[in-house]
C-alpha cells in the first residue's frame, strides 16, 4: 500500500499552541479525566479564576435510578439509569440517552460535561447534560427494552421537559426509543413534543435529524480541508464504528466523493486491500441484514485495534471514549483525526499526535451537528413549524461554519 501524503499541499500556517506549558494532569484514560485535562487547558487559556473553575464543573444534579424490569423469560431484573444535568446557565439541559455495559456515573458526568462546552460553543439554547443505564441492549428483545425505557422515564420523567432538559439518541438508542420517551412523558405531563429529540419524523421529529450528526462532520472536515486547499474529493477515510454516526458520515463522504476504505463495528473490522473503495450503500444493505459489517464481500477481516493504525487522510473514530491512548497514538498514520465519537482521544494521545503534527478536530466542534438540528427540532416542535430538509441543512451548515 502506498503512503498516503496531500500531494504538493503547505500545511496551514498556524502558530501551535504550547500545550505543555500549561497544567497538565498525569496519566488519564478514563472519560473523566479526558474532560477534566480539556478543561483545564482552556481555563488556563481563558484566565479563569479558582472559583469560576470550580462553579463551572460542579455538576447542577446527579440522579441514579433503580429500574426494575419483567424479562422475557419471565424473571425480574433491576438495571441502573442515570441522568446528570451539568450546568443549565443557558437554556434547559441537553444531551443524549445511551444504553450500555459501560454505562456508569463517571462515564455520564464526563459527557454531560462536554455537552455544556458544546451546546455553548455550537451557540444553541442548552446546557449540558447526559443519561443512560446501564444494560447489554444487543441481548435484550424490543419488548424488554421498551419496557426498561418506559420505567426509566416513569423514575425520571419530573427532571425532564422542554424548558427542564432534552434527551435525545446517543449509543445504543435511536428513533423508536425517542418515541416511547416521548409516549411515557406525555401520558404523565400532556402531550410534550418538545420534550426529546431524534424522534421519528411522523410524531414530530426534525428532518435531516438522523443524518445531522455525520452531515456536521463532513462539513466541519470540508471547512478544515479548505485551509489546504483541497477538497473532500479523493480523501481515503477510514471510520471506526458503522452505527447512526458512523454509517451516515461514510455515505456522505462517499458522496463527496471520499474513498472509505475500512470500517468496523463492535464485531470487527473489513478492510478493501485493492486499493479500491467500500460501497457504502450495499455495505449498509449487508448491516441491516446480518447485523454487522464483517464479513462484506470483496474486504478482509482487521481488528479495531489496527484499523486506528492504517495509512490514511482522515480517520474518523465514530464509536466510544478513549480508544486513542498512549499505546497507539505515536502508530497512528492518519493526516487528519475527525473526532466524531464523544471524547475517543486521551489527554496523552492528544499531545502525542500534537507533537507528530496530526491534526485532531475536537468532538465538541465536529459531532455539534446532532445537538444543532436537535435545538432545529426543539423549536419546530414549540412553534409547531415544519422545516423542510433543505432548510435544516442549510441552518446546520451556517452554524457549523
Ligand atoms: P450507535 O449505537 O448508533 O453506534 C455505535 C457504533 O459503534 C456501532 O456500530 C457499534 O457496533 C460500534 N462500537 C461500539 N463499541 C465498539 C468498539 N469497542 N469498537 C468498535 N466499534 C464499536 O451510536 P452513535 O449514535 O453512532 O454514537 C457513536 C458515537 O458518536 C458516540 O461516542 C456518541 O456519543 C457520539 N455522538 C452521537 C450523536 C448522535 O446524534 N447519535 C451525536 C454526537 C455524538
Amino acid at each position: 500500500m502506498t503512503t498516503v501524503t496531500l500531494e504538493g499541499k503547505q500545511a496551514p500556517d498556524k502558530e501551535k499552541p504550547k500545550l505543555q506549558q500549561l497544567t497538565r494532569t498525569p496519566l488519564a484514560s478514563s472519560p473523566r479525566e479526558i474532560v477534566r485535562h480539556n478543561f483545564e487547558l482552556a481555563a488556563h487559556v481563558l484566565g479563569l479564576t479558582q472559583e469560576q473553575k470550580s462553579l463551572l464543573q460542579t455538576p447542577f444534579r446527579e440522579v441514579r435510578v433503580e429500574i426494575p424490569v419483567r424479562m422475557d423469560d419471565g424473571s425480574l431484573k433491576v438495571f441502573t439509569g442515570y441522568r446528570i444535568q451539568h450546568n443549565g446557565a443557558r437554556g434547559p439541559g441537553k444531551g443524549g440517552i445511551r444504553f450500555s455495559p459501560a454505562v456508569d456515573e463517571d462515564e455520564m458526568r464526563s459527557l454531560a460535561e462536554a455537552m455544556t462546552w458544546k451546546t455553548a460553543l455550537a451557540n444553541v439554547p442548552f446546557g449540558g447534560a447526559k443519561g443512560g443505564i446501564n444494560c447489554d441492549p444487543l441481548q435484550m428483545s424490543q419488548g424488554e427494552l421498551e419496557r426498561m425505557t418506559r420505567k426509566h422515564v416513569s423514575r425520571i420523567h419530573r427532571l425532564l421537559g422542554p424548558y427542564r432538559d432534552v434527551p435525545a439518541p446517543d449509543v445504543n438508542t435511536n428513533p423508536q426509543v425517542m418515541a416511547w420517551i416521548l409516549d411515557e412523558y406525555s401520558s404523565r405531563n400532556g402531550y410534550s413534543p418538545a420534550c426529546v429529540t431524534g424522534k421519528p419524523v411522523e410524531l414530530g421529529g426534525s428532518l435531516g435529524r438522523q443524518q445531522a450528526t455525520g452531515r456536521g462532520v463532513t462539513y466541519v472536515l470540508a471547512e478544515y480541508m479548505k485551509d489546504w486547499d483541497h477538497s473532500l474529493r479523493g480523501l481515503r477515510v477510514v471510520v471506526q464504528g458503522f452505527g447512526n454516526v458512523g454509517s451516515n458520515v461514510a455515505t456522505l463522504l462517499e458522496a463527496e466523493g471520499c474513498e472509505v476504505f475500512a470500517v468496523s463495528d463492535i464485531f470487527g473490522g473489513i478492510i478493501r486491500t485493492d486499493g479500491n473503495a467500500l460501497n457504502i450503500r450495499d455495505l449498509a444493505e449487508h448491516v441491516k441484514k446480518t447485523g454487522s459489517v464483517i464479513n462484506f464481500p470483496g474486504t478482509d477481516a482487521i481488528e479495531n485495534e489496527d484499523l486506528l493504525l492504517l495509512d490514511c487522510h482522515v480517520l474518523i473514530p465514530a464509536a466510544m471514549e478513549c480508544v486513542l491512548h498512549d499505546g497507539n497514538a505515536g502508530k497512528v498514520r492518519a493526516k487528519v483525526i475527525a473526532e466524531a465519537a464523544n471524547l475517543p482521544t486521551t489527554p496523552e494521545a492528544d499531545e502525542i499526535l500534537h507533537d507528530r503534527g496530526i491534526t485532531v478536530l475536537p468532538d465538541i466542534l465536529t459531532n455539534a451537528g446532532g445537538v444543532v438540528v436537535s435545538f432545529f427540532e426543539w423549536t419546530q416542535n414549540l412553534q409547531q413549524a415544519h422545516w423542510d430538509e433543505e432548510k435544516v441543512n442549510r441552518e446546520l451548515y451556517r452554524y457549523l461554519r
